[in-house]
């Protein structure tokens, strides 16, 4: 390898890469607290949290997502490791997560899991659009009946309601089997060419290798043609029908209102009958929330045996654009250590460990690296700390410590050191 050896590339202060966002900690706290929201509502449903690699062998994407979608054609990061292995960055969960299940043989009863962590796609980067991005995930493996599309959809209202995001637009459709796909496939394809000097250009070159994307163009003239093309619900398989109905009337029991769209196909080519979205109504092309379906022929895709399954899965940073920054807030400090001396510094350190143990959520920071007394109030008054304790060589030879109120307007408290930690415990919890 070349070492860029110009003083310009010298003194240049290295810049992240395109699209891959740093989050500093005022929107790490709220990515942190919508990821806690989700996952602890796929805890309460009865999920289990499955940790998956972020590199996947290519192949298993190809296979999985399909060989014709903008994912797997324009979208991965991909390249060959020093085996001359070809590897894949995940662009998404469900194929690892269904990899890893059947690797471990956890598919021979019904199954939850979910996952949460950053996923790699190469778009055009955007507002809530990134090169990484943050998504959790849950799948339910093992079940054919649509309880378990309703229980995905209900775990998603869940969510919705622990952050307190009101107004989604739930968008519903089915996509039949693989066969009613197959056949409305072919009258489609043949009404496109027919339709085909109406299209867009990127509508013509996709409608022989995935013509159902077609129909989610994008483009509003595109849109208003392909309004009159043969419709996916005139194809269905009574089967599917059935199981659209029923999960309807379940939604409707559960008091959940979804929108009917027969245009939601998904990018994904892995879904069968249901599949959803929750969008902001009016939001562009960025308002999906999150999204999911149903998959019953992937497992039997990637070489399991024939395992119905579904699942969901949520853009974090898009529901963090949508989120009030006050409500999810870092974390203030609760106590700040103010030690003036070599004593006093030993004094504090044990004081610190006594009130962790008692307090294992406690925020408290030691001053570091000295300062004169006036100063290290200083930084305890802009780290915003609710209290300080101080402690200085004198106090520690008369055996107390001084607790202050930084926030109101409290007497301070000098108290004998073995009363310290039940005063700050106190004083924190009144
Ligand atoms: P879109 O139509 O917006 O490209 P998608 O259909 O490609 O979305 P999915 O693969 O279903 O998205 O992923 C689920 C969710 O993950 C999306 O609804 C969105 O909230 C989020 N997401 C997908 N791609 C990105 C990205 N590049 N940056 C940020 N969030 C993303
Ligand atoms: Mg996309």
């Amino acid at each position: 390898m070349n070492a860029p050896n110009t003083a310009n590339a010298r003194d240049a202060a290295p810049q992240s890469v395109r699209g891959m966002t740093d989050a500093l900690p005022a929107e790490s706290a709220m990515l942190t607290a919508i990821e806690a929201a989700c996952t602890d509502a796929f805890r309460s449903f009865g999920y289990d949290e499955i940790r998956l690699p972020l590199l996947e062998k290519t192949e298993l994407f190809a296979r999985s997502i399909g060989g014709a979608t903008d994912i797997v054609q324009k979208e991965m990061y991909t390249f060959e490791d020093r085996n001359g292995e070809s590897l894949t960055l995940r662009p998404e969960g469900t194929a690892g997560c269904v990899r890893a299940a059947l690797e471990h043989g956890l598919l021979n009863s019904q199954r939850r899991l979910w996952y949460c962590g950053p996923f790699f796609r190469h778009e055009r980067p955007q507002k809530g659009r990134r090169r990484q991005f943050f998504q959790a995930g849950a799948e339910i493996f093992g079940v054919e009946t649509p309880d378990a599309d309703a229980e995905i959809i209900a775990l998603c209202d869940r969510v919705w309601r622990r952050l307190g995001i009101g107004g989604l637009q739930l968008r519903l459709n089915s996509l039949g089997t693989e066969q009613s796909r197959r056949e409305h496939r072919a009258a489609l394809v043949a009404w496109l060419e027919s339709r085909a000097d109406d299209l867009d250009d990127d509508a013509r070159a996709r409608m022989h290798d995935n013509p159902l994307r077609v129909l989610d163009s994008k483009n509003p003239d595109t849109r208003k043609v392909i309004e009159q093309a043969p419709r996916l619900d005139d194809y269905l398989d009574d089967e599917s029908r059935a199981h659209h109905e029923s999960l309807q009337q379940m939604l409707g029991d559960l008091g959940i209102a979804f929108t009917p769209d027969p245009l939601l196909v998904r990018g994904l080519d892995y879904y069968t009958k249901t599949v959803f979205e929750w969008v902001v109504p009016d939001g562009g092309s960025q308002s999906t929330l999150c999204a999911g379906g149903r998959y019953d022929g992937l497992v039997g895709r990637l070489g399991g045996r024939a395992t119905p399954a579904a699942g969901c899965a949520f853009g974090i940073d898009r529901i963090a654009l949508l989120a009030q920054p006050q409500t999810h807030a870092p974390a203030g400090l609760d106590v700040y250590a103010v030690v003036v001396g070599d004593d006093a510094r030993r004094e504090v350190n044990r004081l610190a460990g006594q009130l962790r143990n008692r307090m294992p959520h406690l925020r408290l920071v030691v001053n570091c690296g000295g300062g004169s007394f006036k100063a290290q109030m200083r930084r305890a008054g802009k780290s915003d700390s609710k209290l300080a304790l101080i402690v200085g060589d004198d106090e520690v030879r008369d055996g107390v410590a001084t607790v202050k109120d930084m926030r109101g307007d409290l007497p301070q408290q000098r108290k004998p050191l073995g009363e310290v930690p039940a005063c700050i415990e106190n004083r924190l919890s009144s």
